[in-house]
């Protein structure tokens, strides 16, 4: 690890200052000191965020949920309004890392935390996340755990987030502090595809601290889940993953709300599979042949070709799951 200067601020407006002159925010360090150690990360300055007062989970006047960024996992997790309203958020983030973790890491961190790419993590190995220009190792390496939506020919690293998937596929809104001001961000618009810029993972501005994510309200009644399939049942990053929600009235689907995780370089929205779902009577037939339309613009390396169906097969499962059968 390489030396540092560590600062702790009083306020939001104090971080976004600090955030400016290029500290870098850290609050559970759960992802960030690792990656110190492994000389991954080099941050000049660590801004100390871990007290400020954003661990509150509120409802919104649209009948939403607003939750702090501080708010530990553990915590969000098992909030009784996260798990009667939005059962998949809980169910992803239990499936998530471990209980130590849990305890520690925070909602803001686990958007932000970075790949679990080997070679990102092996400073010996080209990778334009961590170096730009110097290439990317996985293209022609071991990439069975990598993405086989939204890569590009400089980057094809997952992103490794579970509740993320949630986020997307809830249409979820993160809030920012910047200099200049308070603004919104749809989840969908804040993690950046890699393109010729894998070094740069999100759409924030200099000094701009993530205050809270806001999960807005699903139509009523509403049924959610999240599967995660992995190759251990513990502290194992998905393979593939999906978050489904959806609204079932008078027997016909009205809402439908599908993402995917372990399969793209962002969490993957799934607007065909939404599409086909909805004005339809939930049937074995459906769910069949929504999930088909899961892969659809899907192009694996040489190792993760299984993931096509595999994604294939895990939306069909927690459609059923979610849906039933009738
Ligand atoms: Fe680096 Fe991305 Fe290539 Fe992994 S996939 S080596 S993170 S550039």
């Amino acid at each position: 690890m390489e030396s540092f200067s560590y600062t702790k601020v009083p306020d939001v407006r104090a971080a976004v200052a600090a955030g400016q002159r290029g500290g870098r925010f850290i609050a559970g360090g759960t992802t960030l000191v690792d990656l110190m150690r492994e000389t991954v990360e080099r941050p000049g300055t660590l801004v100390d965020i871990a007290k400020l007062p954003l661990t509150g989970l509120s409802p919104t006047a649209a009948g939403g949920l607003r939750i702090g960024a501080l708010a530990r996992m553990a915590d969000v997790a098992a909030d009784p309004r996260v798990r009667s309203a939005f059962p998949v958020v809980s169910e992803a983030l239990e499936l998530s890392a471990s209980a130590q973790l849990r305890n520690m890491a925070t909602i803001g961190g686990n958007i932000m935390q970075r790949t679990r790419c080997t070679y990102f993590r092996d400073v010996t190995a080209n990778c334009n996340k961590r170096a730009p220009g110097a290439g990317c190792a996985a293209l022609d390496g071991h990439n069975r755990g990598h993405a086989i939506l939204g890569g590009s020919e400089a980057c094809v690293a997952t992103h490794p987030s579970d509740v993320a998937v949630a986020f997307a596929a809830l249409e979820a809104i993160v809030h920012l502090q910047g200099p200049v001001g308070e603004r919104t961000i749809p989840f969908a618009d804040f993690l950046l595809l890699p393109g010729t810029t894998p070094d740069r993972e999100q759409a924030l501005r200099p000094g701009e601290l993530i205050t809270a994510v806001e999960l807005p309200a699903l139509p009523r009644p509403s049924r959610s889940g999240y599967l995660k399939v992995r190759d251990r049942q513990s502290y194992e990053f998905a393979l593939t993953s999906a978050a489904v929600a959806l609204q079932i009235q008078g027997g016909v689907i009205r809402a439908a709300k599908v993402a995917a995780g372990g399969v793209g370089t962002v969490p993957w929205k799934l607007p065909a599979v939404e599409r086909h779902l909805l004005g339809k009577r939930p049937s074995e037939s459906l769910w069949t042949e929504a999930a088909r339309r899961a892969a659809e613009g899907a192009r694996p390396l040489r190792h993760n070709g299984f993931k096509v169906e595999l994604l294939k097969r895990t939306v069909e499962r927690q459609l059923r799951v979610v849906g039933g059968t009738r």
